[in-house]
């Protein structure tokens, strides 16, 4: 097959609106260049904010309609989780998620899915095969998703971009008792920096962490995640209170994201407890907005914490939301004093720059993407994880300093719009892409690189079963 590289940053070649998730099955024009993205997990076109559907999912959503825009014909590989869910979810004229079988079609957690990788693998090349399509540039997404990406460089010849969204190296760290799977996962993530073509790291931190815990081998440029500045963007704080229905004279306090222990919303809600005894003058309310299932892990992690703001004695004046889309999603950014983030660990962390985005000012730990995209005393404050005192001290700052509020809300919607855009980080990766597609067109010859992991039915179903 020929490769046909879109030429230029600015070739927007289809900008007419198209009816989104359209169940019909759309095939690729000739004329674009077809890459694909794989998210093993994050199915781009689930709903986000509960059963392991965040930040992931949102980046390859985004990422994928953004390099349609921009000239590519965008594939985005998942597996198909139930059989009800149609194969192909047409997004836009060039962008699709294409859900393939691999394993039961329900909804396997993330600990338990690396078996079902080699039959991704052949899925997508059964897939590529009858469609007739070429993919020259693969960007895989996550550990396994890397894992699927290095088997099929040793059976086509393609440019391999992987972005990890979370590294094992480092959550292992904060780990008491690391899964059997570990060693597999710290393996793989070596694997695709040394063999992969260039890692996409989202800040300067991970570049850091990388180099540090990982390898000094590799090509990694460094690309943030983004966010929709047209959805999440400045605006009156009093219409979203009345659209939500909140009272104009309560101080609330936000909390966006999953049900998972290392969100550190225990934190949050032992900072507000402290706030709300220092000075029961104030009228505080606590919104936790996020969704979970009563039968999976988050729901449990739901409970744990709707059990402490029990304890606390916060019941009457905390919310808990549940999963909210990012239709309406900014109204509760908007509405909000301050937005919280109070992670044990963050990759990059989306909810940090769509609540700058809107103007609302940040409280987050000093961790990872956060410390990169939260500019202290600018945009928020960055405080230690797990510091109950030092995050009620910052949330009492940002609900007091109305002046220093005001001029947060522009810089931090100012620095979203400049350096955080969609739009700007596919211009990035397209760039990214062409630049190693350009390379691969002038080194014709393909050396497959020696197979160091072993599949995972030898190694990881035999560790599984030891488990
Ligand atoms: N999110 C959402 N609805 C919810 C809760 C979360 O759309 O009810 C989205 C949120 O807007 C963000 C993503 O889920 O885009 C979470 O990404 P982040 O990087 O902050 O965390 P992750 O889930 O990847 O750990």
């Amino acid at each position: 097959a020929t490769t046909t590289i879109p030429l230029s940053r600015n070739s927007i070649s289809n900008t007419k609106p198209f009816p989104k998730s359209l169940k019909t099955t759309h095939r690729p024009s000739t004329h674009r260049q077809a890459i694909a993205l794989i998210s093993d997990h994050g199915d781009p076109a689930a709903v986000i904010g509960k059963e392991e559907a965040g930040g992931q999912n949102v980046y390859v959503r985004q990422v994928g309609e953004a390099l349609a825009k921009l000239g590519w014909q965008v594939d985005l590989f998942t597996r198909k989780r139930h059989p009800d869910e149609p194969m192909i979810v047409q997004h836009s004229p060039h962008c699709r998620t294409i859900r393939l079988k691999a394993g039961a079609e329900t909804h396997i957690p993330r600990d338990r899915l690396f078996p079902e990788m080699p039959a991704f693998v052949e899925a997508f090349l059964k897939f590529q095969a009858k469609e007739g399509t070429n993919y020259p540039l693969i960007h895989t997404n996550y550990w396994m998703s890397a894992w699927v990406g290095l088997q099929l460089k040793q059976r086509m010849n393609v440019q391999l971009v992987h972005t990890y969204h979370s590294l094992g190296a480092v959550k292992y760290q904060s780990v008491s008792d690391r899964p059997a799977i570990a060693d597999t996962r710290l393996a793989i993530e070596r694997q695709i920096l040394e063999q992969g073509d260039c890692v996409v790291a989202t800040s300067p931190q991970e570049v850091e962490h990388l180099r540090s815990l990982v390898s000094s081998k590799g090509m990694i440029e460094v690309i943030p995640c983004g966010t929709d500045i047209q959805t999440f963007h400045l605006m009156p704080k009093e219409e979203a209170r009345a659209k939500l229905g909140l009272p104009h004279d309560e101080q609330v306090v936000l909390y966006v994201g999953r049900f998972d222990p290392r969100k550190g919303i225990e934190t949050l809600v032992r900072a507000f407890a402290q706030l709300k005894e220092s000075d029961n003058s104030q009228k505080l309310r606590l919104l936790i907005v996020g969704g979970s299932d009563p039968d999976a892990v988050d729901g449990q992690e739901r409970s744990r914490i709707e059990a402490l703001v029990r304890d606390c004695g916060l019941g009457a004046v905390t919310q808990f939301v549940g999963q909210v889309g990012h239709d309406r999603l900014p109204l509760y950014y908007t509405a909000a004093d301050v937005c919280v983030i109070p992670s044990h660990y963050e990759p990059f962390g989306l909810v940090a720059i769509e609540a700058m985005a809107c103007g609302t000012p940040v409280v987050a730990s000093d961790v990872g993407g956060l410390k990169f995209t939260v500019v202290q005393g600018e945009t928020g404050w960055l405080v230690p994880p797990q510091n109950v005192g030092a995050f009620a001290e910052a949330i009492s700052f940002a609900l007091n300093d109305p002046l220093a509020v005001t001029k947060m809300r522009e810089q931090a919607s100012l620095r979203v719009q400049q350096n955080f855009s969609w739009n700007g980080v596919a211009i990035q990766l397209s760039d990214l892409y062409r630049r190693l597609l350009a390379r691969s067109l002038s080194h014709k010859s393909f050396m497959p690189s020696s197979p160091f992991i072993p599949a995972p039915a030898s190694l990881a179903v035999a560790e599984m079963a030891k488990a």
